[in-house]
């Protein structure tokens, strides 16, 4: 492969993503054009960029899963490389091929390895044939209910009905018992009709409470290679909540044998840049191939923070057709690293998704905090887009620690305007069975407590935060001026939010 280095990067993507993958490009001497929709017109993406491009109206497809007006975009901004970051169109093999065939770089796998994968069923037959450990199960989508019957019979209930080309934990249904199995088909089928415009569906033996342990791979023109594991068992309807790195379950021979399967995944499909691995850890030890994402990782700040790797440069350095810069031989995780997702989604309201204007918003900072938010005070937070608003990355000597700075971050966090998940991840990090490290996916089902607790906590620090706002804007139209340090005033110690109500009312 020829080097053919990169100079402008166009982030077809927004939120934190698109600047986390802009800082990487500074770093790497890159220039960036964000684009961005209507919705996005004042976002921090679009002003950290060098360029910004308007793509269309805030719907996503009008804007960000346009193919032809994200290459038109390029074009006019001279860009020669396209990243796509998650979500949106990191995983169309169209979109790696249109990239391509426009001349451009695609920062990313080939379209072939993201098409071998992004099919369920195809992909469970590659690593079936690479010898990959696969959860028992049909290797094509199902025809009718009596192959469905035979194929549960043959594996044992429970059973999992999965949609082919199912994602974000759509179209999936467990069934217990055969009388069930003939409904779960049917509508795991239609939600997936729905959600994926393919209603194929095909089955998978049930695990009972298994961890969600993935690997990391990278793989440049000369080696493929794995960084370690990431810990994501704590989910709510299958969306991750909170990651670590390394995973309490998973020793130095466990991580080697991990690896090696995720490995030779990456090398069955020709894999290039940055790739997950995802597998399911059964409580004997015994692990599964669940999917491999084929793009960047939500969670991946976990694995650069304890093998001090930066994962979106050597995704840019390998699009260039340079050597990843990871060294040769084996790597150690250092110390324990904690991610969890703040979400826009409202404790008080059933964690629906929450919308609004973040009046205001503080951000944690000190030894080993690493924020990485895509808003900021000012920000409208919007129904168009994903809740998640900003990750809070903590890196400590050990798991204990990590947990501690945690809980320290998540006390300095304020955000002011909009309900976030921040009291569920208090409750969470506080829980003497988080604290243990005994969870798996289904702990949150479980433990629905948690997901509902401490909403007290944050309604009072609403009420708090508001009052002090209120005070400050009469003061503030007082004395005709802007006191420009006033919100920094803003704790969240109630002798200070009595004193704020005292001034409000005042
Ligand atoms: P999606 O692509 O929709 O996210 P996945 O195959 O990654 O679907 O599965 C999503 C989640 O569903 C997993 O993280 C895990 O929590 C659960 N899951 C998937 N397959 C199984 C299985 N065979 N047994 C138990 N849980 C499963």
């Amino acid at each position: 492969m020829n080097p053919r280095p990169l100079r402008r990067v166009l982030i077809a993507n927004r939120g934190e993503i698109a600047l986390r993958i802009m800082r990487a490009c500074r770093d790497e001497g890159l220039e960036t054009v964000a684009v961005y929709s209507d919705a996005d017109r004042y976002a921090p993406f679009v002003r950290v960029a060098d360029r910004a491009v308007r793509i269309g109206p805030a719907a996503p497809v009008e804007s960000y899963l346009r193919i032809a007006v994200l290459l038109e975009a390029a074009r006019a901004s001279g860009a020669d490389a396209v990243h796509p970051g998650y979500g949106f169109l990191a995983e169309r093999a169209a979109f790696a091929q249109a990239v391509d065939d426009a001349g451009l770089i695609f920062i990313g796998p080939p379209a072939s390895a993201i098409s071998a994968m992004g099919d369920k069923t195809s992909a469970r037959r590659l690593m079936a044939a690479a010898g990959v450990p696969i959860v028992p199960g049909s290797l094509a989508a199902l025809n009718d209910p009596d192959e469905a019957a035979a194929v549960a019979r043959e594996i044992g209930y429970p059973v999992l009905v999965k949609a082919a080309a199912g994602g974000g934990g759509k179209g999936m249904r467990v069934v217990a018992a055969p009388r069930e199995l003939a409904a779960a088909l049917a509508t795991a089928s239609s939600e997936a009709t729905k959600a994926f415009g393919d209603g194929s569906v095909y089955l998978e033996k049930y695990i009972e409470r298994p961890r969600h342990v993935e690997i990391q791979i990278l793989a440049d023109h000369e080696r493929t290679i794995h960084i370690g594991e990431r810990e994501c068992s704590i989910q709510r309807r299958h969306q991750k909540l909170v990651e670590e790195a390394p995973s309490i379950a998973v020793d130095e021979a466990l991580r080697e044998r991990m690896g090696a399967a995720a490995v030779a995944a990456g090398v069955a499909v020709g894999y290039r840049g940055a790739g997950t691995c995802e597998f399911l850890l059964a409580s004997n030890g015994d692990f599964f191939f669940l999917e491999m994402n084929t793009r960047i990782q939500v969670e991946h700040p976990v694995t650069e923070e304890v093998y001090g790797v930066d994962l979106v440069r050597e995704q840019l350095r390998i699009a260039g057709g340079r050597a990843m810069s990871v060294p040769y031989g084996r790597l150690v995780p250092r110390g324990w690293a904690i991610e969890c997702r703040i979400t826009s989604e409202d404790p008080a309201n059933g964690l629906l998704p929450s919308a609004g204007l973040i009046r205001w918003m503080r951000a944690p900072a000190g030894p080993g905090v690493r924020w990485e938010s895509g808003v900021e005070t000012g920000s409208e937070v919007t129904l168009f887009y994903d809740s998640m608003l900003a990750k809070l990355v903590v890196h400590a000597p050990d798991r204990r620690q990590a947990i501690d700075v945690m809980q320290r971050a998540l006390s300095e966090l304020t955000i002011v305007g909009v309900a976030t998940n921040v009291p569920f991840h208090r409750a969470l990090l506080a829980d003497p069975e988080f604290l243990a490290g005994t969870i798996d996916i289904q702990f949150l089902d479980r433990r629905a407590d948690l997901l509902a607790a401490a909403d007290d906590a944050a309604t009072t620090m609403r009420l708090a935060v508001a009052a002090a706002l209120l005070a400050d804007d009469r003061r503030l139209s007082r004395r005709g001026t802007v006191p420009a340090a006033a919100p920094e005033r803003v704790a969240s110690s109630s002798a200070w939010a009595a004193t704020a109500r005292r001034d409000a009312l005042r």
